[in-house]
């Protein structure tokens, strides 16, 4: 893991430990809101924020950042707790909630008021958001600005007791109106909302702002290092302005931001993958095509896969888009020293040996081979697979009339079928309309196991799946979600640049009984055609994880 040990947080950690700036003790958090299911940039900030706890011998925690009653659920808490363990991590529990600190937040809004700090404004919210002015240009003071303390905390009492319409005041920080920094001007700390929260019920009608919640929830927990992604730049000055004012129970926490991790082909904004939902375009937040943790898992991406590709683009201070074929190679770097093969048949074509044998009662021999399970690791084992006379072999692998550089099979041609014999294609049988029903055959009985008892060559080693023996199945094959290596950027919209084919569905597929014994979730390889995650609810439904080699590059 090149940039791991040497990223700026964790060279900052390391100073601030030297320096013994928090006491030598390191704490980090996650903090997602539940507003939607994890994706792949959540599982950069995850590697961050546990692998710096865990390097550090320091503790982070999960904590939900549920301030909006409007947007969350606990189905998403649930999706964000089954995911962080996925991935590999373990929060101490009982896990955290900002909601946890609603009586808290409130006390130490009451103290701001006291002390004129912070004043109720019954602006309405375009009359405050014009007042805030622009770089360069002054704010205007509102009215309400200069209520006494006495008067504001008495509203602010009333405000909690719910005896004012939704929108109608807020309690904003008093700040400074012609600061440089736009968040200091005056900035929002409480709305009124009436709105049922999933976890405090309709116990608030008043609730704190993003910004008045996050530094104080990470003092009451004892955060030392407060990792965020680049966006929130300008709010640390707001994070230190609050706590500056506060009788901490812990040293006053630091924010230090990195940059965001962006994919190509796809999006990674909880919003924009909710409404690839809403539009219909994928199924759920599991859809194998979606960046999601659960859809990536559903298509069979390995958790250590997802955390090594983070260790290796390391912790940057300069926003930059990953490829997602380098994701890929992760991907099939893992599964290449762990997945077991096996033989598919994604678009069946019937193979027949006119020349294998019967038995005494006339009956198709059956030959039993021993496949190797994983060259990668011998330990794997081997498995018997059935062949027969009448085989299913992947259309694409016949050709009538082989075009140039064409090595499988056509009349007149040997190919070996993978550790079972040499065949060599006879003739074809077509229907009225010259469509090909199936291939003829014949197989040398001297080449078990697919070796030439003369050490003759042949060019090509295919797939095959014994027809009698074969079980029904359908594959999911994916490609790009997104057609644009950088979505919207034609035209701002990122819709614009969905893949309308981005997934096929066949579901004629033949796999071996040995596939259709694969545990739900596991993947395995399909030779010659990739890796394939049997789906955790649905039995004999196989995604395309990956392929075997990077299509995509040239
Ligand atoms: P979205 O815009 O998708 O809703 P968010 O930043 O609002 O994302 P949160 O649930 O608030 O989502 O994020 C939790 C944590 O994960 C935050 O610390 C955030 O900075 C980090 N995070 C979110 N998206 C990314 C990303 N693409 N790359 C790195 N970190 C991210
Ligand atoms: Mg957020
Ligand atoms: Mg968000």
């Amino acid at each position: 893991t090149p940039a791991a040990n040497t990223d700026f947080v964790r060279a900052l950690v390391r100073q601030d430990n030297e320096q013994g700036t928090f006491g030598g003790r390191v704490q980090t958090r996650f903090p997602p809101e539940p507003n939607g299911y994890l994706h792949i940039g959540h599982a950069k900030a995850i590697v961050i924020d546990f692998g710096i706890a865990r390097d550090f011998d320091g503790v982070c925690n999960l904590r939900l950042d549920d301030t909006n009653p409007d947007t969350e659920e606990a189905e998403y808490v649930e999706s964000i707790m089954a995911d962080i363990e996925w991935l590999g991590f373990d929060p101490p529990r009982p896990i955290k909630h900002a909601s946890d600190y609603f009586g808290q937040l409130y006390e130490w809004a009451e103290l701001l008021i006291g002390r004129g700090l912070a004043y109720v404004d019954d602006s309405d919210p375009e009359t405050i958001s014009a007042q805030r002015g622009g770089y360069g240009k002054p704010g205007i003071e509102s009215p309400f600005r200069s209520r006494s303390p006495e008067e504001n905390l008495d509203l602010f009492r009333r405000m909690r007791a719910g005896e004012f319409p939704d929108g109608s005041r807020v309690l904003r920080a008093r700040i400074d109106m012609n600061h440089e920094n736009m968040q200091l001007r005056d900035p929002i700390m409480y709305r009124i909302r009436r709105a049922h929260h999933y976890r405090t019920g309709d116990e608030w009608c008043i609730y704190p702002t993003y910004d008045w919640a996050h530094g104080q929830s990470d003092a009451i927990e004892g955060v030392t290092h407060s990792l965020c992604t680049l966006e929130f730049q300008d709010n640390r000055a707001l994070y230190d302005w609050y706590l500056e004012q506060l009788p901490l129970p812990s040293d006053q926490p630091r924010q230090t931001e990195f940059a965001r991790l962006e994919m190509t082909h796809t999006v990674t904004s909880k919003r924009k993958l909710r409404q690839l939902i809403s539009d219909g375009v994928v199924e759920g937040w599991d859809d194998p095509r979606m960046p999601t943790l659960s859809g990536l898992r559903r298509r069979g991406y390995p958790p250590a896969a997802i955390r090594e590709f983070c260790d290796y683009i390391g912790v940057t201070k300069t926003n930059s888009r990953q490829s997602i074929e380098l994701l890929e190679s992760f991907v099939r770097r893992e599964h290449n020293a762990t997945a077991q093969r096996r033989m598919a048949v994604t678009r069946p074509l019937k193979l027949i040996l006119d020349d294998w044998p019967t038995d005494a009662d006339g009956n198709p021999v059956v030959e039993w081979f021993e496949l190797t399970n994983n060259p990668e690791n011998a330990e794997d084992g081997t498995r018997r697979v059935p062949f027969t006379g009448e085989l299913w072999i992947e259309a694409d692998d016949f050709a009538e009339v082989p075009p140039p550089k064409f090595f499988r099979l056509s009349p007149g041609r040997e190919v070996r079928l993978r550790g079972a014999f040499l065949v060599t294609a006879t003739g074809v049988e077509k229907d009225a309309d010259g469509t090909i029903l199936a291939v003829h055959a014949t197989h040398d009985p001297e080449s078990r196991g697919g070796n030439a008892p003369d050490g003759r060559k042949v060019k090509s080693t295919m797939h095959w799946v014994s027809a009698p023996h074969a079980v029904d199945a359908t594959v999911a094959l994916y490609h790009r979600l997104f057609s644009a290596e950088v979505p919207g950027e034609r035209t701002g919209e990122v819709l614009d640049d969905l893949n309308p084919d981005s997934v096929e569905i066949l579901t004629g597929a033949k796999i071996e009984q040995a596939l259709a014994d694969t545990p739900a979730g596991r993947v395995v390889q399909f030779e010659r055609l990739g890796y394939f995650a049997h789906d955790p609810r649905e039995p004999l439904l196989f995604h395309r994880t990956v392929g075997l080699r990077d299509e995509w590059a040239n």
